[in-house]
């Protein structure tokens, strides 16, 4: 049996894990803006995690899926 847990809280949750490529935002780039970076690995997010945190879903239909209008830089 394996139990599933967000690999981004390392929570266990009941509810649906969704498989996401999580996105770094960094602010170094000249214009001051906030530039992401799309983590190769597919991870495991529970649904809070997915609406806290910046990431690109993963379609597995769609390897070329962009996930640009998930983004969302903190607040
Ligand atoms: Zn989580």
């Amino acid at each position: 049996m394996t139990e599933r847990v967000c690999e981004n809280c390392g929570g266990a949750d009941d509810d649906e894990l969704v498989p996401v490529r999580r996105v770094y935002l960094r602010d170094d780039s000249p214009d001051g803006e906030w530039v992401d970076e799309v983590g190769g690995e597919v991870e495991l997010w529970c649904v809070s995690c997915t609406s806290q945190y910046p990431h690109r879903p993963v379609d597995p239909d769609r390897d070329d899926l962009d996930g640009r209008e998930e983004l969302d830089g903190p607040s």
